[in-house]
């Protein structure tokens, strides 16, 4: 593929007939007609073509941009069509009746195909001396709003990467691809457009997307980008939970985890999203907790190899399960609690910290709660109670997460999480005689209960 690639600029340089142009910001462009490039119009899927055609033939200027270009150029299968046009979003919305308007930040039209949408934005310009209302930065020149209209020189210069500033023309075919996007596909480098620092200052997560396309792509960042990723990767505290959740799904599900993680951590990406993780893993290099990620890291990404379900609430509870059993450890010795009503007021600090950073869904954080709540019956269900236990909705879940904690602790957890799997993977008959042999240990929160006196909390079981 690579090979195909590189004939093909090759091919580019020698017979492109138009020269190089300059966008006025001096960003380089140059515009290959169809017979000089690889791209097709079958390559592109049926909705992002009805779009591109309805909105050309309604007399205005449509591209596809961005991922759809790029990865049809690498020749890979794109994850969706973005769509840029000139028509404004109500103008958009006129067209077509399936589109809804969406986002503050970024004004969007989503034309809806069953379960595929088409992100259609319009070309953006700059927001110099433009008002409030369309676009506002904040004091570290972050973009908190975003909606100058402009040309698709301009557009292009407020791209993140040349590799993401190539467009597709619907009204000849050609791609125009600015500041030498092809040239770096070609030669596999994420440079960004124009002033690395400055462009990560508008929007942090910019450093996120280096590090996901990097590994994604197979490509280098360009050093001019990589070298201010450590000293600016604190920026990432700013930006609004929410957008860091969706973040942290593309950076870990997205079949790259392992790769993702460690080069977060190695430009101090990882310590913004998960600062409770962090601590952790630098009290101990090479404990538990840094066995325990990486193993949910390959897990991850082999799931997603197989096409198998990911789900967060799985991911974050065994990502914060270290920092919870801290955190319950330290509450238990402040406060003389009970090991289980620790543990309970720890799950909601954990949780509520993480959030902090990167808003869990509830849908999420409620079923990861339940998880870490059913390790603690591990050790006491071993018997005949566990034909009951594996019955839970969320066993499976919590057991796969025993499974990763035999694997970072060993020891205890190890031979728990052995008697767990020889239950789990024996016959109804050998489950019957690996219970009666076993005797059920009494309760450790029983036994370590200082007063007698009930609490509110629900039970265990
Ligand atoms: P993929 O969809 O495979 O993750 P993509 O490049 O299509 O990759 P999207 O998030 O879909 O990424 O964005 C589409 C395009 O919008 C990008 O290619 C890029 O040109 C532009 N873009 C997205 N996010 C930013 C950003 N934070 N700053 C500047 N440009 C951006
Ligand atoms: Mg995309």
């Amino acid at each position: 593929m690579f090979r195909r690639i590189s004939q093909f600029c090759k091919q580019l340089f020698e017979d492109n007939q138009r020269p190089t142009e300059t966008t006025p910001a001096g960003l380089s462009l140059e515009v290959v007609a169809r017979k000089h490039h690889a791209i097709s119009r079958k390559q592109i899927s049926e909705n992002a073509t009805k779009v591109l055609y309805r909105l050309h033939k309604a007399g205005f200027k449509a591209y596809l941009v961005g991922g759809g270009v790029r990865d049809i150029l690498l020749g890979l299968e794109p994850k969706d069509f973005d769509v840029v046009t000139d028509a404004t979003p109500e103008q958009i919305k006129k067209l077509f009746r399936n589109c809804r308007l969406v986002g503050r930040r970024f004004r969007l039209a989503h034309i809806v195909f069953g379960r595929d949408v088409i992100e259609v934005a319009t070309l953006r310009g700059h927001h110099v001396d433009s008002g409030e209302k369309v676009s506002k930065t904040n004091a570290e020149g972050r973009l908190l709003r975003d909606n100058v209209y402009g040309t698709i020189d301009e557009d292009a210069e407020r791209r993140d990467f040349t590799v993401n500033a190539l467009y597709y023309d619907i009204s000849d075919f050609s791609i125009h691809s600015y500041g030498g996007g092809l040239q770096d596909l070609d030669s596999r480098t994420l440079r960004l457009i124009g002033d690395p620092q400055k462009r990560y200052r508008e929007d942090p997560v910019r450093m996120l997307r280096a590090v996901r396309f990097s590994t994604k792509l197979d490509m280098h960042i360009d050093p001019a980008a990589a070298e201010p990723i450590y000293e600016l990767a604190p920026l990432l505290q700013d930006i609004p939970a929410a957008r860091m959740y969706e973040e942290v799904l593309k950076l870990f599900f997205n079949g790259h985890a392992l790769n993702n993680y460690e080069l977060m951590r190695e430009f101090g990406l990882f310590e913004p999203l998960f600062p409770l993780v962090e601590a952790v893993l630098r009290d101990d290099p090479n404990g538990p907790a840094a066995k325990m990620i990486k193993a949910i890291m390959r897990n991850t990404d082999q799931r997603v190899a197989e096409d198998k379900a990911v789900t967060p609430a799985f991911f974050y509870a065994a990502m914060l399960w270290y920092p919870l059993s801290q955190r319950a450890d330290d509450i238990a010795l402040e406060s003389g609690l009970t090991t289980y009503d620790a543990f309970y007021a720890a799950m909601g600090d954990v949780m509520e910290q993480q959030c902090r950073s990167i808003s869990i869904p509830r849908r999420f954080s409620t079923p990861a709660k339940d998880i870490w709540q059913l390790q603690l019956r591990f050790e006491r269900n071993q018997g005949t109670r566990a034909f009951k236990f594996i019955e839970h909705p969320k066993f499976r879940a919590a057991y796969d997460l025993l499974l990763l904690r035999a694997e970072a602790e060993g020891g205890h957890t190890a031979k728990s999480a052995a008697w767990w799997r020889s239950f789990v993977e024996g016959s109804d008959e050998q489950r019957s005689v690996i219970a009666r042999s076993t005797k059920t240990s009494k309760s450790r929160n029983n036994r370590r209960r200082r007063s007698p006196k009930k609490t509110n909390k629900p039970a265990q079981e």
